[in-house]
């Protein structure tokens, strides 16, 4: 756990989690940085452009610091991801959004980034719902471990909503009074804005509908049920 007086980095996508887990911290710590890790993924510049947005509204937060981490040599060409074809609609399972080797990926330059720069603890937002390999705290903890122990560094890994639901972080965010507008989800933007019905979208509207938050989304689509 951070001291108040220690500076942190956090690991942010511009999802509601790591941008709310951001302004939370930056209400907590004197100097805390936004890293953004750039894959070169179908739904980046929509994605960074909200988290300009949602950084400019946060007050005391750094500039973002862009890490790139290009996956073009590693997923298939044809892979939803790069192409934004075929992307998990709706109701898929859990599965069918699973990055191979995304934790690792976003942590390992994170770390690095946080001891060469002196910053103590790099924190990120998994939630306890979390279902993949890469999102226990287990390994989340341990692979930051070792990324550090090969530059005989000490940066920790801080998780502070890994008990909380997404229903929980939303509300907090809500107390808090975050333009959760400028928060993006969505893994197949249309002209910059949220498509409405992709599984990110579906996940993130049903988790404003169960917080019982006024959901400020801007979608391209309605939900037939919704609409
Ligand atoms: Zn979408």
């Amino acid at each position: 756990m951070p001291e108040r007086s220690q500076p942190l980095a956090v690991l942010t996508s511009g999802g509601l989690d790591s941008a709310i887990l951001l302004a939370e911290s930056c209400r907590a710590h004197p100097r805390v940085t936004p890293l953004y890790v750039r894959f070169g993924l179908h739904w980046e510049d929509a994605e960074q452009e909200y988290l300009r947005r949602f950084v400019a509204a946060v007050p005391g937060a750094q500039p973002v610091v862009t890490l790139r981490m290009p996956v073009e040599d590693l997923y298939d060409p044809g892979h939803w991801s790069r192409t934004g074809q075929g992307v998990p609609e709706a109701g898929t399972p859990d599965e069918a959004v699973f990055l191979p080797g995304r934790n690792a990926l976003l942590l390992v330059k994170a770390v690095l980034w946080c001891h060469l720069h002196g910053v103590p603890w790099l924190a990120m937002a998994p939630l306890e719902c979390n279902p993949f390999p890469d999102g226990t705290l287990e390994f989340l903890r341990g692979y930051t471990a070792i990324v550090s122990q090969g530059v005989s560094g000490s940066v920790r890994l801080h998780a502070p909503y890994r008990s909380l639901s997404k229903v929980e972080v939303i509300r907090k965010g809500r107390e808090m009074g975050l333009p959760l507008e400028w928060t993006f989800s969505c893994i197949r933007p249309e002209g910059g804005r949220h498509c409405g019905d992709c599984g990110k979208c579906a996940e993130r509207r049903q988790a404003f509908r169960d917080a019982g938050v006024s959901d400020p989304t801007d979608y391209a689509r309605s939900l037939p049920c919704t609409a």
